[in-house]
Order: C-alpha cells, then sequence, then structure tokens
C-alpha cells in the first residue's frame, strides 16, 4: 500500500478528537513530502540531528514534534523551530528547554514523559516525581515552558489486557493531573494546563484511543517497517 493509502485508512480509524502524528523517524525526505502531499502536516522524529536535517530540508508549515529520549545539551538545536517535545522527563531537561525557548523568544510546548511500562528501558517519570515537579517552586516559576499533556508508551507486548491497564493508568494520572492543577492551592501553575494525553503506536494505538488517547505517535503502520 502506498503512504497515501495508509494514511487515509488510518485517519478512518481515528476518533476526530485524536491527533495524527507521523513518525518519519529513518524515512527518507521523499517518503515525507508523500505523506505531506497527501496533507500531513505533523510529523516525529525521534533523533535530534535527523530532525534539524529534515527540518531544513522540507516545507516550513510541517509542525515537527521531537518524540526520543531528548539529551539536555542537544535542546538548543530543536528549540528555535520544535513544536511540541514529548518525552520530558526531568527538572533539568525543563530548565534547560525553558532557557533555550526564552534565547528564540518562545513558548515551548511540552509533554511530561510518564513510565506505565513493565521494562526497564523505558524512560519516564513514576507518579510521585510528576507531583514534585508539578509543586515545586522552580517550576512555577518558569515562563518559557509550557506542559500541554502527558505521553507514554505501553510495553512491547501481544498481551492486550497488559497494554490497556497500562494505558488506562496513564489516564487515570491525566485525569488527576487535570483535577489538581486546575484547583487553587493544590498543584495550580500558570505554564501547566493539560490537554494533550500522548499514547499509542502503530501496534497499539486502537486500544489507546479507546482508552482516552488524543494523540497517536504512528510510524511504521504509514511508512512501512524501519530496517
Ligand atoms: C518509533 C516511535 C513511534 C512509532 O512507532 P511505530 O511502531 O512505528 O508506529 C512512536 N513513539 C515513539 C516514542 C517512537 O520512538
Amino acid at each position: 500500500m502506498s503512504i497515501k493509502k495508509n494514511l487515509t485508512h488510518i485517519k478512518s480509524q481515528l476518533p476526530n478528537h485524536v491527533t495524527l502524528v507521523a513518525v518519519s523517524k529513518t524515512k527518507s525526505i521523499a517518503d515525507v513530502m508523500e505523506a505531506y502531499n497527501a496533507g500531513q502536516r505533523i510529523f516525529g522524529e525521534n533523533y535530534v540531528q535527523e530532525l534539524v536535517e529534515k527540518q531544513e530540508q522540507l516545507p516550513k508549515d510541517i509542525e515537527w514534534h521531537f518524540i526520543g529520549h531528548l539529551q539536555s545539551r542537544k535542546v538548543k538545536l530543536i528549540a528555535p523551530f520544535v513544536s511540541l517535545i514529548h518525552g520530558v522527563d526531568s527538572l533539568k531537561l525543563v530548565h534547560e528547554i525553558n532557557k533555550e525557548a526564552l534565547k528564540n523568544n518562545r513558548v515551548i510546548d511540552c509533554l511530561f514523559q510518564i513510565d506505565i511500562a513493565d521494562e526497564e528501558t523505558k524512560f519516564g517519570l513514576d507518579e510521585k516525581e510528576l507531583y514534585d515537579i508539578l509543586s515545586s517552586k522552580e517550576f512555577k516559576n518558569l515562563k518559557n515552558i509550557r506542559i500541554i499533556g502527558l505521553m507514554g508508551m505501553a510495553t512491547f507486548t501481544d498481551n492486550q489486557d497488559q497494554i490497556k491497564k497500562e494505558f488506562q493508568n496513564l489516564k487515570t494520572i491525566f485525569d488527576k493531573v487535570v483535577t489538581l492543577t486546575a484547583v487553587e492551592g493544590q498543584l495550580e501553575t500558570s505554564n501547566v494546563k493539560l490537554e494533550t494525553l500522548s499514547m499509542g503506536m502503530s501496534g497499539d494505538y486502537q486500544i489507546a484511543t479507546q482508552c482516552g488517547s488524543t494523540m497517536v505517535r504512528i510510524g511504521s503502520s504509514i511508512f512501512g517497517t524501519r530496517r
């Protein structure tokens, strides 16, 4: 199937309120352009260098999302243009993003990554670490970063029940934080307004949308398998 057909098929499966991020990592400029010409404007990459090169070469109305694990020293490379950073998982990284956003006279939207998987290899905060950041004074004072949601990855498994439980867990945390950050005197802070729940990839996006995802990150089902 062509990239265009794959996109059309996936879009027909997604509820209207769910945003599709086309994950183009390792894929060529020509592949990205094929998706672009089919109307796709949001793309996700997880290597900084690759993202920077593609951003330079491709149309400027593309919204680039960084979905990988971001090292603090590389933030400056994407800060001028990135539209959403999905995998924020430390206060150190938050500070760095805020600093580079300020230099570029921008406010950068981010998602906190929550570790919901039953695997050692996945990055992310646990619930307590999340609350610790949200309630810290130094975080509340940062004006050039805006937390607009949470992101998570389920365990890589065929066990659908387990995947579902993990996504439900993330949705529960999301709802809790939405409530807490809306109440004065609790975790309310002007740089947090949760509206995006980024969960679901090629293998599990249908479960994810059933569990309340508002943003799915899909690569291989659009562009074919990666080498
Ligand atoms: C690669 C990647 C995806 C897309 O994976 P597919 O299985 O190809 O859809 C989604 N999210 C993250 C964080 C990724 O690194």
